[in-house]
């Protein structure tokens, strides 16, 4: 059975205290993780000084540019490791992960050696009383040390979305993935380990949240910022626990993300991308759609095109072949997403497919599925159509006017991401500004080019990431002034 240990100051860390990493597709034990307490915590942040007392902070931007690059290419050697740590932990489709979690996660260390290689500084010429001016330039240090804490959903992906812009800017990094995920991200710390990064620079904590690893991050004096993936709630906790060191902070948070499916859409291509933005990774992408409007002309025609679609999505084991959606990550939130089943129908939903737990009569009845599930009939205020549920589950309501559409899908706390299906290029360019979501796809979903601005409005988050809005984040610009 393997042992996931921390990695502190360049050593691996095994501690006592031990929980177990479960493969949801049936319950089996996939490893053994170490428990960071705060004996270790600390052990990482006084690492991650001494990495930056030592000169990480100041190397070049070449030598940095570099390390990133080395890490991408240990990523790549050993894809097929980490596909099947990703797939052991999620049990996502074998696909998903092969052609998104670790392509992208590869992306990620590369992207950000090309921002941070052409990154510049601000420089003003400016005017004084005395006519002979001043020079104005900014230079960017690192913040210091920056706590990463991500969630399980695409654990590689979003860890290194955070992990690279930062050790890009000079930082030293304390990262914390999710306790349901640990493996991608040991495996991770056994790359940076086999490149040489100088010991401290990049450090790994296994644990929870409160009272755990994640907790004893968020809060710790000596952690300069926080950057966290995950929902709301837990934000508002963290967000609470930096407040007494003043961190900055950065938030990627939940989202209740509508589509709109205008009648004039090329209808085969919005079927199938709202299935993906619907169903991809079982639902459990912050970025998944969960309420579906389309104009009432094609309504009916594009409920009964979509339940086909769905019923045709082959659940199982991501090992299969041709398995398009794997189980929900743990029985936990499986009972969560099946409490919203059951609260859906008490709210007066029509169930047009799914809404239960397919049985499979092998070791799978173990593990964590259930159907996907489309939805109609609710009203705009349920529970179900406010509340962000994370599964492979959606519910379409039809709208007669632009203006009920725009209403419909800014009728929510959350703001992370809106989809337009429509042909009607001036629709587009008229609709998309007034979406309250911080990403607006049109005839597309999850489409992402690293260097623009990612990130929601209201509950689904705080600032940007993305290009130089990360370099924005993970840095200290400092203004010097030249009297000329
Ligand atoms: P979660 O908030 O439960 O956990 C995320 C991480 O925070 C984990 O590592 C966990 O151990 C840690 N944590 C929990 N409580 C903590 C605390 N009090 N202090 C410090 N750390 C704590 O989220 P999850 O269930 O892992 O992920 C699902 C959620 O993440 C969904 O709401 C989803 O929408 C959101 N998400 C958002 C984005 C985005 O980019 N906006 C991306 C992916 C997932």
């Amino acid at each position: 059975m393997p042992l996931l240990r921390n990695y502190v100051g360049g050593h691996w860390i095994e501690t006592e205290t031990r929980f177990d990493d479960i493969n949801p597709v049936d319950g089996s034990v996939v490893a053994q993780v170490c428990e960071a307490g705060q004996a270790v915590v600390d052990k990482a942040v006084s690492a991650a000084k001494a990495a930056l007392a030592a000169g990480w902070g100041t190397t070049t931007v070449d030598a940095r540019a570099r390390a990133l690059r080395q890490i991408a290419d240990g990523i790549e050697r050993r894809f097929d490791a980490f596909v099947a740590a990703e797939i052991a932990d999620t049990g996502k489709d074998a696909t998903h992960a092969r052609t998104i979690d670790i392509p992208r996660a590869i992306a990620n260390f590369r992207a950000f050696a090309d921002q941070i290689a052409t990154a510049h500084g601000d420089c003003f010429q400016s005017t004084t009383p005395d006519g002979l001016g001043a020079l104005n330039y900014t230079i960017n240090k690192p913040l210091g040390v920056v706590a990463v804490i991500s969630p399980w959903n695409l654990p590689l992906l979003l860890l290194t979305w955070k992990v690279a812009p930062a050790l890009a800017c000079g930082n030293a990094v304390i990262a914390k993935p999710s306790e349901e995920t640990p493996y991608s991200a040991t495996l991770l710390a056994e790359v940076i380990d086999e490149i040489g990064l100088p010991p401290g620079v990049f450090n790994l904590v296994h644990g929870f949240g409160p009272d755990s690893a994640g907790g004893f991050l968020s809060t710790h004096a000596g952690v300069d910022a926080v950057t966290f993936t995950g929902a709301s709630a837990t934000g508002s906790a963290i967000m609470r626990g930096a407040a007494q060191t003043v961190k900055p902070i950065s938030f990627e948070l939940g989202g209740k993300n509508a589509s709109l499916i205008f009648a004039d859409a090329d209808f085969d291509e919005a079927v199938a991308g709202t299935l993906r933005s619907v169903f991809s990774n079982c639902g459990q992408v912050c970025l998944c759609t969960e309420r579906v409007y389309v104009e009432r002309p094609i309504f009916e025609k594009f409920v009964h095109a979509f339940k086909l679609r769905a019923e045709q999505i082959r659940v199982g084991s991501p090992y299969e072949q041709g398995v398009g959606m794997g189980p929900l990550i743990s029985k936990e939130h499986r009972a969560k997403v099946l409490s919203y089943f059951d609260l859906a129908v008490a709210e007066g939903a029509r169930v047009v497919t799914g809404g239960s737990v397919p049985v499979f009569g092998d070791a799978r009845d173990q593990g964590c599925f259930v159907s996907p599930t489309i939805w109609t009939g609710l009203s705009a205020d349920a529970r179900c159509m406010q509340e962000e549920i994370f599964g492979p589950v959606c519910h379409i309501a039809p709208f007669d006017t632009e203006e009920d559409a725009v209403t419909a899908a800014n009728n929510t706390q959350y703001g992370l991401a809106t989809a337009l299906w429509t042909t009607d290029l001036k629709r587009a360019h008229r609709l998309a500004p007034r979406m309250e979501s911080g990403i607006v796809w049109v005839n597309t979903w999850f489409l992402r080019d690293l260097r623009t601005p990612f990130g929601g409005v209201k509950l689904s988050g705080i600032g940007r990431e993305g290009g130089r809005h990360s370099l924005a984040f993970y840095s200290e610009p400092t203004n010097i002034c030249i009297k000329l």
